[in-house]
């Protein structure tokens, strides 16, 4: 499955998100039997429609899509210039779907900031150089070779081209991400650079900066069109230590939150990395299925199953707000609700599905 890689410079509060993340018990609950990496925290895609549909299909349980963050340790400013990102730091963000950065914005005296002040911009610029550095050396490995084949062979020459646009964008400071309208990013994808991942921002904050509207919007302004989430991620530990939905709004109201910043963060995930959902009930579960977005109807079906993809034959599609209105899958049926759709159906983010498969 897609993973975020979790990375910032030290003392960002980066272990104190990361253990929030993996004590909230969605695998466990869920998944009895997954074994995880202890480097992957794993938070449940938090979606009020299930609980809905359990309701409407008298659903034993429920079973949430979820989003996996991938604790990505080692990044320090001067990495690149000295001997390099270390090798298991390179290997492990490579593999990650996409980048999310911590950023400090609390203010702690017992905490050393590693350049001295907090200044999330320039946190960000360093984490940026350091990412961007690396794939300098990338592409000044790789374009020599793409150069020679440019010159034997007509076909290859838009795959260099694309190469030294890229490198001329990284040369200015800018990520690759930044430039997807310019640079042709799936053209270089087996290069697997680093900054051509969609990168989501975590500003971990105290109550003073979340509960200034300005700030935050400032904030996020800075990261923009990227995500940008705010919490505290001491505080995200401890909510995981009360048991008592009061005790857990008072907390959280404490700290001007609405919600627990992983839930934001969970969302910021799921939608950095591209994906949404379809829902699936049954007697059994109510339960919400990853798909990227853009899926087909047999490429939904193939999540819950393979044999399903292989034997689609249609799918019964209803829209969650229809189904709801309607109150019933008969009730919508009868309303003209719900739609059978071919192996072509594009999913859209929400839809109720039931497949039909040939044996
Ligand atoms: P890392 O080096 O990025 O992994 O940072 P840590 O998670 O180890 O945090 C560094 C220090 O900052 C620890 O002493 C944390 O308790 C503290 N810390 C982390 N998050 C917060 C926060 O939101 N507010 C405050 N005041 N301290 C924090």
């Amino acid at each position: 499955s897609l993973t975020l890689g979790i990375v910032g410079l030290p003392n960002v509060g980066k272990s104190t998100l990361f253990n929030a993340l993996t004590r909230n018990d969605v695998l466990s609950a869920n998944y009895p039997f997954a074994t995880i990496e202890p480097n992957v925290g794993v938070v449940a895609l938090p979606d009020p429609r299930l609980d809905k549909l359990a309701e409407l299909f008298g659903s034993a349980r429920t079973v949430p899509a979820t989003v996996s963050f991938v604790d990505i340790a080692g990044i320090v400013k001067g990495a690149s210039e000295g001997a390099g990102l270390g090798n298991k730091f390179l290997a492990n963000i490579r593999e990650a779907n996409a980048i999310c950065q911590v950023i400090r914005v609390f203010e702690d005296p017992d905490v050393t900031h590693v350049e001295g002040n907090v200044d999330p911009m320039s946190d960000i610029e360093t984490i940026n150089t350091e990412l961007i550095l690396a794939d300098l050396q990338t592409l000044d490995k790789a374009l020599p070779r793409m150069e020679k084949e440019a010159r034997t062979k007509k076909e290859a020459r838009p795959a260099f081209d694309n190469a030294k646009r890229a490198k001329e964008f990284l040369d200015s400071g800018r990520t690759l991400f930044s430039a997807q309208h310019e640079v042709d990013l799936d053209g270089l994808r087996e290069l697997s650079l680093l900054t051509a991942k969609p990168f989501l921002y975590v500003f971990n904050a105290d109550e003073g900066v979340l509960t200034d509207e300005a700030r935050r919007a400032g904030l996020a302004k800075l990261v923009a069109p990227a995500d940008a989430v705010f919490l505290d991620a001491k505080v995200e530990s401890e909510l995981l230590e009360l048991d008592d939905e009061e005790s857990v709004r008072e907390l959280l109201e404490s700290v001007g939150q609405e919600e627990p910043g992983l839930h934001a963060l969970a969302r910021a995930g799921f939608h950095t990395l591209g994906l949404q959902t379809f829902l699936t009930a049954g007697p059994k579960e109510a339960r919400a299925w990853t798909i990227r977005k853009g899926a087909t109807a047999p490429q939904a079906a193939g999540v819950i199953h393979t044999d399903f993809e292989r034997g689609f034959v249609k799918a019964e599609v209803v829209s969650f707000d229809d189904l709801v209105e309607a109150g019933s899958m008969a009730a919508a049926r009868a309303a003209g609700k719900v739609r059978m759709e071919g192996k072509d159906y594009l999913m859209a983010d929400g839809d109720v599905v039931e497949f039909r498969h040939a044996p």
